[in-house]
């Protein structure tokens, strides 16, 4: 299991690179629109992550030794992770934290490309100028982080996961949680 996991450790961290790379881009490209900052939360809702990433997060805290003060019963869907509005892994988030507040592009049920950007940053701006080159091209990383799950959970004797198996960022927190008692 170890190997298996530093082999898709390490091509996770890979992705993630790469998709900060792009992030990182796109900052400059909309400089001007980006109001992200510490303090904003909207878009920290408890979302479910693919066992790659749920078990590279849990390694990266194991190995950093994080002490976390989480917040279990956030109300409502709000993130475990979420303390005094700012994230408390923050450079251990996963993906879809690191592309919170830029223009996504995706294909969507009727096979036709779509749009989300965050209504906070993008005030004022025309949606008709979003392009491929100045939007991040979602599915895309969705697809490779799909396929290195795949091969991850391949791994796993016991056939524990399926291909679609997500898993709660808040078992995430209650996993860490419970360690911590
Ligand atoms: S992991 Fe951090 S950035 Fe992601 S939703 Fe939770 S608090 Fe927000």
């Amino acid at each position: 299991m170890k190997d298996n996991e530093n082999k898709h450790f390490k091509k996770y961290r890979k992705l993630v690179n790469k998709i900060e790379q792009s992030t990182k881009v796109l900052e400059d490209i909309h400089s001007k629109h980006m109001m992200c900052k510490n303090g904003c939360d909207l878009c920290c809702i408890d979302f479910s992550i693919f066992p790659v990433e749920y078990y590279f997060i849990l390694n990266e805290l194991e190995k950093d030794e994080i002490k976390l003060e989480l917040e279990l019963n956030q109300k409502g869907n709000t993130c475990a992770f979420l303390k005094n509005h700012s994230c408390s892994i923050y450079n251990h988030r996963p993906i879809m934290c690191r592309t919170h507040g830029f223009p996504l592009i995706y294909v969507n049920d009727e096979d036709e490309n779509e749009l989300s950007a965050c209504e906070l940053n993008f005030t004022e701006f025309d949606y008709e100028d979003f392009t491929m080159e100045n939007s991040l091209p979602q599915d895309k990383f969705n697809s490779k982080l799909f396929l290195l799950n795949r091969e991850f959970i391949a791994g796993f004797t016991d056939k524990k996961y399926g291909e679609m198996d997500l898993i709660p960022l808040k078992d995430l927190a209650k996993h860490i949680n419970q360690k911590k008692s």
